[in-house]
């Protein structure tokens, strides 16, 4: 009889490692809190690794090609328009910082498609509370009344899973709340382009032919509330550069949604615990500020059913497959959130006046080769061979 794993949530996260794992031999249900399968936001940049990883899962080139526009990262400008850092238009630079701006629902009906054909079941309005861990010797797993051979913690940034596993790993409010919306039309040159001053950032990409995705992270206090979001990002960014401005204003007021961001510094110190294993931003939630959250989501999914599913099923022991997966995921992820912290620390969280003129001066002079380096230590991840 095949085994039996427990995915809880149905992000991007928990369906990738659902769907991979069901792809190894294992029976899968996914609990999801929410009444109906869903994906709250707006775009976002789907990296190199990112594409590797659903490609592993099984996404075919049209699967890839259905979920947005093809694009690259341009660079980063100061509020004023002013070129900060900008991507040569040599091709292998190109090629290294390429991208798909990707519209969230089109990701996740994908992830939902690939899930039903590989015969995962999806239960929602399922809110885990509950949950015991087991011993990958002995006991099985239980949550929510179910039995379970392996538990994946796939339920975000707040994880009630990881509150009950490692109580003392607790999301922290970054500072920054985000603006996000996707605008009808063509904006600027086709590329990501991202704008930085003093305490805050804002950001555009095309996700289609018709449609362009912005954000603007900014300093806030945590729960502000706010009666009208499209007149407060009109006024935040009223002396930025005409491109962001003219975004804003095309906008229909509606569109615009705003959340408070989070983080785990460090993330967890250990990815599993009994016979669960945490993945996505229930694992390790980054700041934005590398656009890589989602990234890492899908390669820890796909590595889900690489590194545990496929070796369990074919007669390996749980627990060392356990600790083949954080050996694989804890370092890389603990890196990608190191860099976040460092790119946030000289990029939208600098204040303003002279740190802002000397970041820009130093910036400047960073040659194209260092952009392709760091990026390809980023984005030119491969899934593991078993
Ligand atoms: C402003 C902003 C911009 C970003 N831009 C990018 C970007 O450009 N590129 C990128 O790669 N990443 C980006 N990210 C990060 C990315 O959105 C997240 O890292 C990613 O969505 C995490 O996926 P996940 O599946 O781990 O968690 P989630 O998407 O949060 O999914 C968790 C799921 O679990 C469910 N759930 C929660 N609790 C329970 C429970 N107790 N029982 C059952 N179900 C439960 C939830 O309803 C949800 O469906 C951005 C994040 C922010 C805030």
């Amino acid at each position: 009889m095949s085994r039996h794993a427990v995915v809880v949530g149905a992000g991007i996260a928990g369906l990738t490692a659902a769907t991979s794992l069901a792809r190894s031999g294992w029976r899968v249900t996914v609990l999801e809190r929410a009444p109906e399968l869903s994906e709250v936001g707006a775009g976002f940049a789907m990296s190199r690794n990112a594409v590797a990883a659903v490609r592993g899962l099984g996404f075919d080139d049209d699967d890839v090609a259905g979920l947005g526009f093809p694009t690259y990262a341009a660079g980063t400008w100061d509020l004023h328009g002013e070129p900060i850092l900008t991507i040569s238009d040599d091709p292998e630079v190109r090629a290294s910082v390429a991208l798909i701006g990707v519209h969230r629902v089109r990701l996740h009906e994908t992830l939902q498609r690939h899930a039903a054909a590989a015969g995962v079941e999806v239960v929602t309005g399922e809110r885990v509370t509950d949950l015991e861990p087991g011993e990958p010797h002995g006991a099985p797993a239980r949550v929510a009344g179910r039995e379970a051979d392996l538990v994946v913690a796939a339920d975000g940034m707040h994880s009630a899973v990881r509150a009950r596993l490692f109580p003392r790993t607790t999301a922290r409010y970054s500072g920054f709340s985000s603006w996000r919306a996707i605008t009808p039309g063509r904006f600027g040159d086709g590329a990501l382009r991202q704008y930085w001053g003093p305490r805050a950032e804002f950001g555009t990409m095309p996700v289609s032919g018709t449609h362009t995705y912005w954000y603007g992270y900014v300093a806030m206090p945590e729960r502000t509330t706010i009666a009208d979001e499209h007149a407060a990002a009109t006024e935040r960014f009223a002396d930025w550069a005409a491109p962001v401005r003219e975004i804003i204003a095309a906008t229909p007021p509606e569109a615009v949604i705003r959340h408070d961001v989070h983080h785990i510094p460090g993330g967890l110190p250990r990815y599993h615990a009994g016979r669960v294993v945490l993945i996505g931003d229930a694992a390790h939630g980054f700041l934005p500020t590398m656009g890589q959250g989602a990234a890492t989501a899908l390669e820890d999914g796909l590595c889900v059913g690489l590194l545990i599913g496929a070796p369990v099923t074919d007669g390996a022991e749980l627990a060392g497959a356990l600790a083949r997966f954080d050996a694989e995921r804890r370092p890389r992820c603990r890196a990608l959130g190191r860099a976040s912290l460092a790119s946030a620390r000289i990029g939208s969280h600098l204040g303003g006046g002279w740190r802002q003129t000397l970041r820009n001066a130093l910036m400047r002079r960073v040659p194209s080769s260092m952009i392709q380096r760091g990026s390809h230590a980023a984005m030119g991840w491969a899934p593991p061979t078993r």
